[in-house]
């Protein structure tokens, strides 16, 4: 996976932690933010934040291990299970949302369900 490759892979990983994200927190996906931002050596981080105002608190449950392995398995199944699309490929039952079209063609759901399912393998 070249860099470019690998810039997609991390949104595509972004937006699907998104999803789990508002699932399991019980709020809507317009409630949280995510970003992919260059970072030193490693190439990306994901950064996931409170879209709302006051809505600080949201994320910072996250922290709680429970919780976030909820996430990654609730991201997990929604790119594993897509019945929507090819894994080379996104739809809105998996990866895209109004709010991302200028990434649709190139996020990819296969890679991120194996990224997940090694990490929850791990965990
Ligand atoms: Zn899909």
């Amino acid at each position: 996976m070249g860099s470019d490759g690998l810039y997609w892979f991390h949104h595509s990983l972004a937006y699907a932690m998104l999803e789990g994200a508002a699932t399991v927190l019980e709020v809507p996906r317009q409630d949280l933010n995510v970003t992919v931002r260059a970072a030193t050596g490693a190439g990306h981080e994901i950064v996931l934040y409170d879209a709302v105002p006051g809505g600080a608190g949201l994320v910072a449950r996250l922290q709680e291990p429970d919780i976030f392995r909820e996430v990654l398995s609730v991201a997990h199944g929604r790119v594993d299970q897509c019945r929507g699309c090819e894994p080379d490929a996104s739809c809105y039952g998996c990866l895209r949302h109004y709010g991302n079209q200028f990434a649709h063609p190139r996020l990819q759901r296969g890679p991120v369900a194996a990224f997940l399912s090694e990490a929850l393998a791990a965990w």
